[in-house]
Parts: C-alpha cells; structure tokens; sequence
C-alpha cells in the first residue's frame, strides 16, 4: 500500500465525452477538510455532523455547534460545502432527543424523521450551520428523507431558522441550497416529486443498498450481500441520474470503492464524494480508465 501522497490534484478529471467528472471529500474533522484541501476535493459532498452529538449528555448549544462547524468549514475556504443535519435514530441514542426504543430502528424515526420529530433541536443545528457557513458557499443536506412533504417542512424550519438570525442581528448565510439524501429507494422511484422542491440530491449508497436489498449495514455476516455494485442499486442510481433535474452526487463508501466507483460512472454519474484518502486511487483510477476509451 502506497503512503497517501501529501499534496495533489485529484479533485478533477476531463472524460472522453466531454463531461468532467468531479470528486469530492466525506469529512467530519477539520484534519480530514484539511487532507481534502491538499488532496485538491473539488468540495466537501458530505460533512458528518453526528460526532458532535454522540458522546455529549445536553444538547450543545449554538455557539458550540457554530464554532465546532467553522473549524471544519475553515481549510475548505473558496469550495462548495455541503453540511448534513443530523443523522441520529434509536441505534445511537442521544440523551436529548428520546426516539424511545424501537424495534427496528434503521426502518424507524431516524435522520429527518427524527429531526421533524424534534423541530427545536433540528432549528437550533441549522442557525448554526447558517452561522458557521457564512464566508463559504454553503449548502445544507437532509438524511433520510423519504416523501416531498418532509422536505417542505424541513424548508419552513430553515426559513425560520434565517428569521431567527436575522431579527436578532447575528451574520449568516442566506439564502442556502437544501438538497436530499437519496437513501430509501422511494425517492429514486420517485424522483419527480422532488425536483421543483430540491435544490440537489446526493445518493447515500450505503443505506440505498441496505434498504434495497433489504440487508443490514451493521451486520458482518451479511457484508456479501449488502453490495453497493447489486444491478438493483445501480439501476436506482441510474434512475436517479437521469430523472433529477437539480445536480446529482454520490457520497457513500461506493464512490470511493475502486470496483464500485467505475460503475457508478457508467450510471451516470458526475460527482463522486468519498474519504479523502480514497481520491489519489479514484483519480488515478478513473482517469486511466478515461484515457482508456480514447483510444
Ligand atoms: C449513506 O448512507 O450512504 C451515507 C453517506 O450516510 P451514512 O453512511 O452516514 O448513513
Ligand atoms: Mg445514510
């Protein structure tokens, strides 16, 4: 295994039909932005919020969750970053949000389903990503969205959020873009009812696959099975890329697997957002591959 290389431009490749493919970093650190920044990621496609949540016993407060987000917006200053609210569910339960037990969480309240659940919380995290976002260009991601009308009450709870900001004087971002996780399979199924109220959709292929081929993430005895490269999840994928009208990304563990990314590609897809120690070998990869086809 090769040393990741501490410098690099593997955040653009021309492809042979004239498109340009785009790769882009997961991070949830401002060590990762920053190995994303010198690694030369076109953007931030998935900045994870939930570490920040996971080991505290109160609900952090704004300023806290602001500066925590500025830290990690910081390396990326001049490129596009997409923050995700709060992907939490009765799996990781957090002390301030009760979800109560379930049975199935990963079927259950979880991601948006959890934060409309808790519109104060979900209110609260985004004034501080408008906040902390407010020298870049921002946009804000939805987890697990699953019908037209959650996104609509996500959009009323941002607005207000903005108004909040805005009554009491403190800089933000404003106005953002609000995309969509496409995770549960009725949104690539259904894309239409999405593409007057998204401003983007980004394919979470890790719980696409779970959902799809109806295979626990978290259980290594089913890792075989739960394959992000099974026809029915590049033919959502597939399906995605052709019926969105708003820009398309991919930002599960797929898009930086080396014998998934390629076939992603063939679906369609442009924007492949992955761990930043996964571009040097994606980049090298797909641009062969590019060349390839040339000849
Ligand atoms: C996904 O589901 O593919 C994804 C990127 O989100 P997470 O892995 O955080 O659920
Ligand atoms: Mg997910």
């Amino acid at each position: 295994r090769c040393a990741l290389p501490e410098q690099g431009d593997y955040g653009q490749i021309s492809l042979s039909d004239g498109s340009r493919l785009e790769l882009w970093a997961n991070v949830a650190s401002a060590a990762e932005a920053d190995t994303a920044r010198r690694l030369g990621a076109t953007g931030i496609g998935l900045l994870r919020t939930e570490f920040f949540f996971l080991d505290q016993q109160t609900l952090p407060d704004e300023e806290n969750q602001t500066r925590a987000l500025s830290q990690i917006m910081a390396p990326m200053q001049g490129r596009p970053i997409i923050v995700r609210a709060l992907d939490a569910g009765a799996d990781k339960p957090l002390g301030f949000m009760p979800l109560g037990d379930e049975a199935n969480p990963a079927l259950g309240r979880r991601g948006l389903r959890a934060l409309l659940a808790f519109p104060d919380i979900f209110a609260l995290q985004l004034r501080a990503m408008l906040r902390a976002g407010r020298n870049h260009q921002l946009s804000i991601m939805l987890p697990m969205v699953t019908n037209p009308e959650e996104l609509r009450e996500a959009r009323g709870i941002l607005e207000q959020a903005h108004h909040t900001l805005e009554a009491a004087g403190q800089a933000h971002r404003w106005p953002v873009s609000l995309g969509i996780m496409a995770e549960v399979p009725a949104v690539a199924l259904c894309m239409d009812g999405f593409n007057e109220l998204a401003d983007f959709v980004s394919i979470g292929s890790n719980d696409l696959t779970q959902y799809t081929l109806a295979s626990d993430r978290s259980n290594p005895l089913l890792d075989a099975l739960g394959n992000a490269a099974h026809p029915a999840v590049l033919e959502l994928c597939r399906k995605i890329a052709r019926d969105s009208l708003v820009p398309v990304s991919i930002c599960g563990e797929a898009a930086g697997d080396p014998d998934i990314a390629p076939l992603l590609v063939d679906c369609g897809l442009r924007r492949l957002s992955m761990a930043p120690r996964r571009l040097p070998e994606i980049f090298t990869l797909l641009s062969q591959r590019s060349s390839h086809t040339h000849e």
